[in-house]
Parts: C-alpha cells; structure tokens; sequence
C-alpha cells in the first residue's frame, strides 16, 4: 500500500511517486500527458517543440524498465532520514531559464535527491556544492536548493541531467543512456540559440554533450577533446561557435577527497558566468 505523505513546504499530501498533474510543485506534467514507454516512443514524443510539453513529456516517461522499478522502489522505500516525506519518483526534467546562456550537464538524478525533490540537483549533497557554488558566482539567487518550492531561481542558467532516472549505483546501462538520449538531444535543440558555454560535470556528461551537439549538426573537434577539471573546447555550430567546459563532478567522492574544492567549482563556474555575459 502506497503511503501519503505531507509535502515538506506545502503540505499537501502525495503518493509515492507522485502522480502528475497532483499539484506537486513544478510539476510540469497533466494527466493526460502522453507516456514514452519504449526507445521508438521517446524518439517520436521527444519531437515536440514546446519546452514546457518536453519537460512534461520527460517527467512521465517509463521507457527503461529496470531505471523506472528503482526510481519508484526508492520512492516507496525511501531513506530513514527522509521517511516523513513524499518522493517525487519520477523522471526529473531540466530545470531554470527558458533561454539559457550558461547549460550545466550532469550525469542523472541522486535516487534521494532530485528523485525525492523533483528537482534537478536538489536535495543531496552534490547540490549543496553546486548551488552554494551557482550563487557565489552569480547564476543563482540563493545558496541552498532544498525542495521545490524554495523559490530558488537559476539566473540565465538551466541544469540538465544525461539520464533522466535515478540509476542504481549512479551507472546506467549503455542501452539506458541511449534511450534517453533524444530526451536531452532534444532539450538542446530548443534552448541552443541563447546559449554561450556549456559545463559538463564529470566525463559522463562531458561525452554525453559531445555526442548532442554532433547529432544536432555541430563539429566536435576531432579528435574528441580529452575532459578535465577546467578544459574548454569549442563547439562549432552553422552560424557560431560555444564553449565546452569541463568540470569535475561534485560527487561526495570528489568532494571529500580534495579532489574538487570550491575555489575550484568556483573558477569553473566563473568563468562559465563571464562567458555567458552574465557577470562581467
Ligand atoms: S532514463 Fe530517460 S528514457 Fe529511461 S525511463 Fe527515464 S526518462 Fe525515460
């Protein structure tokens, strides 16, 4: 029996995971948003030019049987600390300006972070690196994303994940991967023209940008760009060029050992801001 739990800033009450179209905060998807069971089906409903409908589309897709049993085990399972509260357990869709000139991309969503938030980044100890990092150096109004409804705002930024389920032990499958590639393939294609430098957190979501943007037409350099904390490669497209910036992941383990610090978040996403115009 699925339990119904209290929102932590609202306080309504949810299943896990949540129905769409509940009322859940930022929820972009109805009841009558079409499903994505299989490849084909992503393929086709990935088709969309309407940002907000792809969004909706990708927080209800069910497409990778073993990704959507997790995601929804952990929903109803949930960690002890986090027993009290309803978890999203659904797909997690980009998050944050409509017309980016900074993209973040990351790997996939933590299976009691953003899958228990539903929202991007929010809610594990990556995020607090990464949003505390966002907002030191300007692309985000607030240091701490906590839940969906904190009024946090990315400014001129929207974060991306690879994978849009919670994988088991962080590591999806080739074919997993594959199948949600047109989700983000897609999700570039609409924002693209705004965007002015891309960071890629980790070399999962570094390759996962290079193999995007190739599909969308653009040249990647040949050969492929070697990721590292703080490289940058171009990316060519018709008409302009945009930024590749590689940064490591805040995971806890490179966040623990040393091997990310924030001073070196901090000049990554910097830099990320100044060539995105955002701050000088
Ligand atoms: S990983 Fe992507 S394609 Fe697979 S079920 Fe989740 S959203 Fe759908």
């Amino acid at each position: 029996m699925t339990d119904v739990l209290p929102h932590p800033a609202t306080g309504e009450l949810f299943a896990s995971p949540v129905p769409p179209g509940t009322g859940w905060p930022g929820d972009p998807a109805t009841d009558e948003t079409p499903v994505a069971a299989t490849a084909a089906q992503v393929r086709r409903l990935a088709g969309t030019a309407d940002l907000a409908e792809l969004d909706a589309r990708v927080s209800v897709c069910r497409a990778c049987p073993r990704l959507v049993r997790w995601r929804e085990d952990v929903a109803r399972d949930k960690r002890a600390s986090f027993a009290t509260q309803p978890y999203w357990g659904r797909p997690v869709p980009g998050w944050g300006a409509v017309h980016p000139r900074v993209l973040v991309i990351g790997l996939a969503p933590a299976a009691n972070g953003a899958n228990r938030t539903g929202r991007i980044f929010t809610g594990d100890r990556s995020g607090d690196w990464l949003f505390a990092s966002l907002h030191r150096v300007g692309l985000a109004t607030q240091s701490t994303s906590v839940h969906a409804a904190d009024g946090l705002e990315l400014i001129g930024t929207r974060m991306v994940a690879t994978v849009r389920c919670a994988p088991p032990q962080n590591k999806p499958s080739v074919v997993e991967r594959d199948t949600c590639a047109p989700w983000i393939s897609a999700e570039l294609g609409l924002v693209v023209d705004t965007v002015e430098v891309v960071v890629a957190l980790g070399s999962f979501g570094w390759d996962a940008t290079l193999r995007s943007f190739a599909g969308l037409g653009w040249d990647v350099a040949r050969p492929k760009p070697r990721f590292g904390h703080g490289v940058e490669a171009q990316l060519v497209g018709p008409d302009r060029e945009i930024t590749l910036l590689g940064c490591y992941h805040p995971s806890q383990q490179n966040t623990f050992t040393g091997r990310l610090t924030e001073p070196m978040l901090d000049d990554v996403l910097r830099r990320a801001a100044v060539l995105g115009r955002i701050v000088a």
